[in-house]
C-alpha cells in the first residue's frame, strides 16, 4: 500500500492536467473528477475507458455529409425517407443532434467542422466548404439552409457560403432570429429552434 501512493500522485496530476483541457472543466472540476474516479469500482474505469478508446477506433465522418458515424455513409444520408432536395448546414456533429432532436427537420445535412474565423486563423478552406461546393454542383438540391450559430463566426459563415451558393440558383435560407445572438445550436433548446427552423428566411 506504501508505496502504491507516490506514483498515484503523479498518475493523479495527469490525469487532473488531460480533464483540465476538456472544455468545461476547469482545474477545481479535473480535480474532483479525478479523485472521483480513483475511488470508482475498476469496472466502471474499464468501461470509460473501452468507450474512450472506441469513440477513435469506432467512428468515421460520413464521406456525404462528415457527420460523425460508424458507418460510410451515414444513417441519415442512407435514408430513402429524408428529403434530398434541402440540405442543412451546421458547424458541428452536435449541431445535427440538436436538429434531429426538434423531429420536425427531414432533409440532409453538411457538417462543416468549424466556422470562419480570421481571428482564430481559420479561412474558408480549413472547413468542409469545398466539400459543399461539390456537393451542390449538378445536385437536385434546391433548398440550403444556413444553421450555423448565431455568433460572429457563425454570421461570416453564412455570408460568405450565401454569396457562394446562390449564384448556383439555390435558395438559401437562415434559421430565424429565434435564437438569441450569442447561441450555440446544440445548446439551443428544442421549441427556440423548431420555431427557427419553421420561421427560416431567405438569406
Ligand atoms: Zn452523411
Amino acid at each position: 500500500m506504501g508505496d502504491k501512493l507516490i506514483p498515484a500522485t503523479e498518475a493523479i496530476n495527469r490525469l487532473i492536467q488531460e480533464l483540465n483541457r476538456l472544455p468545461g472543466i476547469g482545474p477545481k472540476s479535473a480535480q474532483r473528477l479525478a479523485y472521483y474516479l480513483l475511488r470508482a469500482p475498476d469496472e466502471q474505469i474499464k468501461q470509460l475507458t473501452d468507450a474512450l478508446l472506441s469513440l477513435k477506433q469506432k467512428t468515421v465522418l460520413c464521406s456525404v455529409c462528415f457527420n460523425v458515424t460508424e458507418s460510410d455513409p451515414c444513417a441519415i444520408c442512407r435514408n430513402d425517407q429524408r428529403d434530398r432536395a434541402t440540405i442543412c448546414i451546421v458547424e458541428q456533429p452536435q449541431d445535427v443532434l440538436a436538429m434531429e432532436h426538434t423531429g420536425i427537420y427531414k432533409g440532409l445535412y453538411h457538417v462543416l467542422h468549424g466556422a470562419i474565423s480570421p481571428t482564430d486563423g481559420v479561412g474558408a478552406a480549413n472547413i468542409r466548404i469545398r466539400e459543399l461546393m461539390s456537393r451542390l454542383q449538378n445536385s437536385r438540391v434546391t433548398e440550403v439552409i444556413l444553421a450555423t450559430n448565431a455568433t460572429l463566426e457563425g454570421e461570416q459563415t453564412a455570408l460568405y457560403l450565401s454569396r457562394q451558393i446562390t449564384p448556383l440558383g439555390i435558395k438559401v435560407t437562415r434559421l430565424a432570429r429565434g435564437l438569441p445572438f450569442g447561441t450555440e445550436l446544440e445548446y439551443a433548446d428544442d421549441v427556440t429552434l423548431t420555431r427557427a427552423i419553421e420561421g427560416r428566411q431567405v438569406f
